[in-house]
């Protein structure tokens, strides 16, 4: 996969040269450039916003840098399909909200272009503009507004960039984790077995892999109940076997009625 990104703090990136991201770009398994926006500007200070049309608070970031940043982003994308276009994101509070099933969609991308704003954000018709050259996609990280878009882009390309093959060396542990199946993950626990007057669950110690897995499965439906009700809502009833139709009506959740 190939991953640009364009902003005007471009060591606000740095980060994704660690770690497992990092590792996956020393072992080619991801190609990612950082374009510093203010490359494109064509003035003495290099500026890249200017006060909004209609009054208001804030500064809007200028259309013509980020036409020719895109721009010249484009001229070197070898997307195996000539008429597929790149993605662009562009993180927005106002855009769709990233989760792990648009991280699994995004995962399947050749090329991938992240568009970080800042200020009140990018001059609108950059978007209409990037219509004809990519397929648009604000994103949102979540209800919260953040300074830029870099720290978004940060979490979308470690959680993208991670279900890459071959970046995680063992590929089980995708399928296990919270949000993969709808609901939340199971507690883990390590060695010690007892720990400060605080034993592990016994089951764990069984050996009995279907009671662990049963265990396991309770625990997902208790805590996904718990802390987010609102999945629960979302399950699908064929996701869901007798037994655990009972966890959750033991729990107060009766799902088929
Ligand atoms: N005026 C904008 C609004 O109310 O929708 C907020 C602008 S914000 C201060 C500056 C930039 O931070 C945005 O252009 C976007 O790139 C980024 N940003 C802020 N909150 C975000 C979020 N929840 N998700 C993704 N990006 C965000």
């Amino acid at each position: 996969m190939r991953i640009d990104v364009v902003s005007i703090f471009p060591e606000y990136l740095a980060p994704l040269e660690l770690s497992l991201i990092g590792k996956a770009r020393q072992d080619g398994l991801l190609s990612l450039q950082v374009h510093d926006l203010r490359e494109f500007t064509t003035d003495r200070h290099r500026t890249v916003d200017d006060t909004p049309y209609g009054g208001g608070a804030g500064m809007v970031m200028k259309p013509e840098p980020w036409a020719l940043a895109l721009e010249s982003v484009t001229e070197t994308s070898t997307t195996s399909d000539s008429a597929a276009l790149p993605t662009l994101i562009v993180p927005s509070p106002a855009g769709e909200v990233f989760n792990q099933k648009l991280a699994y969609e995004l995962a399947e991308e050749e090329h991938l272009v992240f568009a970080c704003g800042r200020y009140e954000g990018i001059d609108e018709r950059v978007l209409e503009w990037s219509e004809e050259h990519f397929r648009v996609r604000p994103v949102s990280l979540g209800d919260y507004v953040l300074n830029g878009g870099e720290v978004a882009v940060l979490a979308m390309v470690e959680a993208v960039g991670r279900l890459l093959p071959g970046v995680i060396g063992n590929p089980d542990s995708l399928v296990e984790e919270s949000h993969s199946d709808g609901l939340l993950e199971y507690p883990v626990y390590t060695k010690p077995s007892s720990w400060r007057e605080r034993d592990i669950p016994a089951v764990l110690l069984s050996g009995n892999h279907a009671k662990i897995a049963r265990f396991r499965r309770d625990e997902q439906l208790r805590r996904t109940s718990e802390r987010r009700p609102d999945l629960i809502d979302r399950l699908e009833i064929g996701a869901l076997n007798k037994a655990d139709l009972e966890t959750l009506h033991s729990l107060g959740v009766d799902k088929d009625q």
